[in-house]
């Protein structure tokens, strides 16, 4: 990691909602040693409420729980006990009740739920496209009379639809037919009965090929007088579950109404760059997307986890006889999809001046520290 974009007097104190889950597990793991965040407090269900970290949760990733974090005692989700900047990584049913809480508390809360996603008050962020969507959470202070604030990130397989489309805006973006092929970790801890998927496809995930169409249209849309209108785009999902850790593929056919080639749409694709990578925020890869030239690749575990698990890695772009370009896609879901996501996302709303802090941005383009 570069460190020279920014400096950093303290560490912003910040919590976690839902920190025992699969989502919680990798923002523990993302903000440990975090540069700019310090995870001070961590809550979750009445399940975990009162027990040390490393007990209540069923730890799952390959490297033990942070040892600075593991003997930390869970508190319930309660608003004003923890600090003003919030993570969750709760339930959708729980985030429904418990996000708004804590925004009318003054906290700031930064979501993996769907529950608020498609508020056309609340931001649905992915910062190398749409930073300017963060203007909204004025409206949204104003509608609801909050203190605080809810922003969003899209759903896991959606962020790496939109970080594939973005780029290809340029050559008239119409349609696109999509198949995803989604980790078992998508789903949380237990998740899908391995009875289920073991030596299986289930060519069904509730909900989720609605949010590919509505997520990315407002994603990829423009803010006009405080609003979001959204991208004309239209998406045909099919969402399937199957038995990978981690790691959702994607298969698109894409129309375009140019005609550009091959070259020029890897081009597009690896040359895109956005604030994160102008900014150098500590989580940002240093491209966003990336095209692998081998005829075989994108796989999920050979590459799921490039750059940290924040970059998506794109393969097999050729024609499409049908739409008239086609290619595979692989994107990390519990990092660049949920976690890492919105670890970006914060990192953004500091820099942008969002959140209160101690952290100095320096613009890398201009050498200039950000103004807020
Ligand atoms: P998970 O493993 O089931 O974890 C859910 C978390 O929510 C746990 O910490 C749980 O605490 C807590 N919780 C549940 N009910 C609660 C309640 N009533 N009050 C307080 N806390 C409660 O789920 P996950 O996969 O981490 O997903 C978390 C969120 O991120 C979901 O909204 C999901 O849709 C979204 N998301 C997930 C992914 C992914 O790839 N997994 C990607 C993008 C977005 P206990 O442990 O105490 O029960």
């Amino acid at each position: 990691m570069e460190s020279h974009s920014f400096s950093v007097r303290h560490r912003i104190d910040v919590g976690v909602l839902g920190a025992t889950g699969m989502v919680g597990q990798q923002f523990v793991s993302l903000l440990a040693n975090h540069p700019w965040f310090r995870p001070a407090w961590l809550a979750a269900s009445e399940r975990s409420e009162g027990r040390a970290y490393r007990d209540a949760a069923s730890w799952r990733l390959a490297e033990d729980p942070p040892a600075q974090i593991a003997g930390q005692t869970v508190d319930a989700c309660v608003p004003g006990r923890g600090p003003r900047l919030i993570f969750s990584a709760l339930d959708a049913t729980a985030a429904q009740e418990i996000e708004p809480a804590f925004a009318r508390a003054g906290h700031i809360v930064i979501t993996n739920a769907r529950s608020f996603r498609m508020d056309p008050s609340v931001p649905l962020l992915i910062p190398e496209i749409n930073g300017d969507h963060l203007a909204l959470m004025s409206n949204q202070r104003k509608a609801h009379g909050w203190p605080g604030a809810i922003v969003t990130n899209p759903n896991c397989s959606t962020i790496a639809l939109a970080m594939v489309l973005a780029p290809l805006r340029r050559f008239g973006l119409r349609a696109v037919n999509v198949t995803t092929l989604q980790a078992v970790s998508g789903a949380g801890y237990p998740g899908v009965p391995s009875m289920d998927i073991i030596g299986n496809v289930v060519p069904y995930i509730g909900g989720e090929e609605e949010k590919m169409q509505s997520e990315t249209q407002k994603i990829l849309g423009s803010l006009d007088g405080g609003t979001v209108t959204p991208h004309l785009v239209v998406i045909s999902a099919h969402t399937t579950r199957v038995p990978v850790i981690d790691g959702h593929t994607l298969m698109a056919s894409i129309k375009l109404d140019d005609a550009p080639s091959l070259d020029a749409v890897r081009d597009a694709l690896s040359s895109w760059r956005g604030r994160p990578q102008e900014l150098g925020l500590p989580s940002a890869p240093p491209a966003p997307v990336v095209c692998l030239e081998q005829p075989d690749r994108p796989q999920p575990r050979r590459d799921a986890l490039r750059d940290g698990g924040m970059t998506i890695s794109v393969g097999r772009i050729r024609p499409c006889p049908i739409l008239g370009l086609k290619l595979a896609a692989l994107g990390h879901n519990t990092i660049r999809g949920a976690a890492g996501a919105a670890v970006l996302n914060a990192e953004l709303m500091v820099a942008d001046g969002w959140v209160e802090s101690d952290v100095q941005v320096i613009d890398r383009r201009t050498g200039e520290p950000v103004s807020r």
